[in-house]
């Protein structure tokens, strides 16, 4: 990873996907979406910052998991709110 900040992204070895392309937040709440981004740390699946709730960047700040990776069918990049880094794979 070319990030030479961000020691979080660089920490990375496995990415976390999951099958389901919902917001676990928004589903809960009966919201919608724009973008889904899965966090690396502990594996939830939360909307971007384009979407009205921003629970991706809520729950980064929040639990302090810095880095997501988008969860868009055919986007390979990861992201760290802490360090505003992104990397693509
Ligand atoms: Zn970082
Ligand atoms: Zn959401
Ligand atoms: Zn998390």
């Amino acid at each position: 990873m070319p990030e030479q900040g961000c020691t979080h992204i660089r920490a990375i070895t496995t990415l976390t996907h999951r099958k389901r392309y919902e917001c676990d937040e928004c589903v809960k709440i009966g919201s919608e979406w724009v973008h889904l981004r899965t966090c690396q740390e502990c594996g939830v699946t939360l909307c971007c910052d384009s979407s009205p709730n921003h629970h991706a960047s809520k729950h980064a700040h929040q639990s302090a998991h810095p880095v997501i990776a988008s969860a868009q069918p055919g986007e390979r990049w990861l992201y760290c709110y802490s360090d505003d880094a992104f990397a693509e794979y």
